[in-house]
């Protein structure tokens, strides 16, 4: 067994739910909020919690690098005024610790916007900056930059924005990325045919590296090809297509990662878990 798939389940009520989610869906791997994503404070992990996550994960037999915890919506590293950004940095590095907390190595972000305010670059730097000084009070968790549709003035839509945030970050063994089928499809890398496929791959290869893939989502798309439209949909249904996720169950560039689906219809998320290992040759 080579892959890990799982969703991103509930953790409402406990994040100790969450383990209990995924297993019941089937999962080998689960993201989750340790965290209300749309508020900026939480209480602290209490130690009932977190013995009952530590729990609940050693019998599933879930293993933390199979864990994909996703940072709040409000977040922004990149946020073009000061006052905004510490706010991020703030509630990042407890995003951060509440993941150590919990024995968790990784956290997925939404890299940051600059809403029209500031250049691209500069937006950039301040993600790079803003990371390196959470990763400087921090240990053991790394830091996994999603890439986006490019929605609004959202950026790490290209595989260079991701690049160049890494270029910036001190710690390199501390820092990751998460590619999601929907977004690097409504971003313009087209996956539908082996050849796009294996084309958009190797410049993610070329410009970004497969050692820095720490997770993906997986996901359809209901949004067109390069539209920069967010919109999710269940596997097979969207304007991707079945085949690029049976390119990605045989592709061993994805192995030991969280695979996490973020489909529509969390209905159906034990079918298509089981789905994509059917894909598997
Ligand atoms: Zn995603
Ligand atoms: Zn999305």
């Amino acid at each position: 067994m080579s892959k890990f798939v799982g969703a991103h389940v509930s953790a409402s009520g406990g994040v100790f739910n969450a383990v209990e989610n995924a297993v019941a869906i089937g999962a080998k791997a689960f993201a989750l909020f340790t965290k209300n994503q749309r508020q900026w404070n939480a209480k602290e992990l209490d130690s009932e919690t977190i013995d009952k996550f530590k729990i609940a994960l050693q019998k599933s037999g879930i293993l933390p690098r199979h864990i994909l915890p996703h940072d709040s919506y409000l977040i922004n590293l990149g946020h073009p005024e000061l006052e905004g950004r510490e706010k991020s940095i703030e509630a990042f590095l407890d995003e951060v610790q509440r993941c150590s907390i919990l024995g968790l190595d990784r956290l997925n972000f939404h890299p940051g916007s600059h809403l029209k305010k500031i250049s691209e670059d500069e937006c950039l730097s301040n993600i790079s900056e803003s990371m390196n000084r959470v990763l400087d009070k921090t240990s053991g968790v790394s830091l996994v930059i999603e890439n986006t549709a490019g929605q609004g003035s959202n950026l790490g839509w290209r595989f260079e924005h991701l690049a160049q945030i890494i270029d910036k970050v001190e710690d390199k063994s501390r820092v990751g990325v998460c590619i999601d089928t929907c977004h690097m499809f409504s971003a313009g890398y087209d996956i539908r045919t082996r050849e796009a496929y294996d084309k958009s791959w190797s410049e993610f290869d070329k410009i970004v590296g497969f050692n820095y893939l720490m997770g993906m989502h997986i996901n359809d798309s209901k949004a067109k090809f390069g539209s920069h439209v967010d919109r999710h949909n269940s596997l097979g249904v969207g304007e991707i297509g079945i085949d690029a996720f049976k390119f990605i169950m045989n592709d061993e560039r994805m192995d030991d990662i969280p695979l996490i689906l973020e489909t529509i219809d969390d209905s159906i998320w034990a079918q298509e878990i089981e789905l994509l290992y059917s894909f598997v040759h």
